[in-house]
C-alpha cells in the first residue's frame, strides 16, 4: 500500500500530508471510522473539542494497537475557551479525552478578532510546547493581519494554518503568505463538501482520463499543490477511496485546470464563516 507523503514543519518535526478529519461524526461513530481509517492506511486524525468526538477518536487508537509513534493527532482549542488560564485547562480537558500523554498539533480553532484574545491564547500554547505538552502548535482560520499579530507579539511562527481550501476557493493569495512566512496550509473541507464540485464536467474529464474518482482528482491536486489534506467520510469504501487517491498523480494541464475553478468568496467560492469577520461562540 503506497503511504502517505509526510511534510517537515520549521519546527523540524513531519506531518503525513493525507489525513482524515471528523467533523460532524458523532462520538460512537467516530471510534468506528477512525478505526476504518487506520485499516486503509491513514495514520494522521483531524479533531477538534468542538466536534464532541475527542473520546471517540481515543477509543478508536486504544482499539487500533498503533502507538502514539505510529499516528498523528491533531486538536482544536475552541473559541470560547481563548485566553491564556482557560486555554492551559481546556488542552488538558482534550488531551484526557483522547486518553493521549501528549499531542502532535494542538491549533487555535478561528481567530476571533473581535474577541481579540487570540495572542494570549498563541503564549499559552507556547508554553504547552515548551513544557513538552504538545509537538507542534499552529492555527485554524487565520488571516494575513492575524498570523503576522502573533509573530509581531511573540515572535513564535505557527508551523500550519488549516482554512476552508477546495478547487472552488483555492485561497492562492493566503496559501502564498502561509508559504512567505514558512507556515503550512492544511485544507478544510478539501472536497468542498462533496455536491457540485464532484459533479463538476472538469474534475469529471480529468477523473475519467486517470481512471480515478472525483473525489481522488481532487485530493490529487491539493497534494500536487502541497497542501495537508483531510478529507471527511463516513462511508468505509470512500475511507478507503479516499486514501487510494495517494496513486493519483496529475498531469500538469490537469492541474492548471483545477485552478481555473476558482472563485470569489461571494461568488460561490466560500462555504463557511469568513475568519476576518466571523464571532461566534
Ligand atoms: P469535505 O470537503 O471533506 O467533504 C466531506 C463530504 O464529501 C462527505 O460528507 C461526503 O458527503 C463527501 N465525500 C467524501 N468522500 C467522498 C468520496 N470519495 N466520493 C464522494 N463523496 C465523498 O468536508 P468537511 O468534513 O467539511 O472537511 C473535512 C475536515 O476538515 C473535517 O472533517 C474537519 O476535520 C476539517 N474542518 C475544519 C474546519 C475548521 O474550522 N478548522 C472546518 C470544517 C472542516
Amino acid at each position: 500500500m503506497t503511504t502517505s507523503p509526510v511534510l517537515t514543519f520549521h519546527d523540524g518535526n513531519t506531518i503525513p500530508q493525507l489525513g482524515y478529519g471528523v467533523w460532524q461524526v458523532e462520538d460512537d461513530v467516530a471510534e468506528k471510522v477512525v478505526v476504518q481509517a487506520f485499516e486503509a492506511g491513514f495514520r494522521h486524525i483531524d479533531t477538534a473539542k468542538i466536534y464532541g468526538n475527542e473520546a471517540g477518536v481515543g477509543r478508536a487508537i486504544e482499539r487500533s494497537g498503533l502507538t502514539p509513534e505510529d499516528i498523528f493527532v491533531t486538536t482544536k482549542l475552541w473559541n470560547s475557551d481563548q485566553g491564556y488560564e482557560s486555554t492551559l485547562k481546556a488542552f488538558e480537558d482534550s488531551l484526557e479525552s483522547l486518553g493521549l500523554d501528549s499531542l502532535d498539533l494542538y491549533l487555535i480553532h478561528w481567530e476571533q478578532p473581535k474577541q481579540d484574545k487570540y495572542v494570549d491564547t498563541w503564549k499559552a500554547l507556547i508554553e504547552l510546547q515548551k513544557r513538552g505538552r504538545v509537538k507542534s502548535i499552529g492555527v485554524s482560520n487565520f488571516t494575513t493581519e492575524g498570523l503576522q499579530r502573533l509573530i509581531d507579539e511573540t515572535g513564535v511562527v505557527p508551523v500550519i494554518n488549516q482554512i476552508e481550501l477546495h478547487p472552488f476557493f483555492n485561497q492562492a493569495e493566503l496559501r502564498a503568505f502561509n508559504n512567505s512566512l514558512g507556515v503550512l496550509t492544511q485544507a478544510w473541507s478539501p472536497l468542498g463538501q462533496g455536491g457540485e464540485l464532484l459533479e463538476h464536467p472538469v474534475i469529471t474529464a480529468i477523473a475519467e482520463k486517470h481512471e480515478a474518482s472525483p473525489a481522488q482528482v481532487v485530493i490529487a491536486w491539493h497534494l500536487a499543490l502541497g497542501n495537508v489534506v483531510i478529507p471527511k467520510s463516513v462511508t468505509e469504501s470512500r475511507i478507503q477511496e479516499n486514501y487510494a487517491a495517494l496513486d493519483v498523480t496529475l498531469d500538469p494541464e490537469d492541474i492548471q485546470a483545477i485552478n481555473t475553478l476558482d472563485r470569489t468568496a461571494e461568488g460561490g467560492g466560500r462555504i463557511g464563516p469568513d475568519p476576518a469577520v466571523s464571532d461566534f461562540a
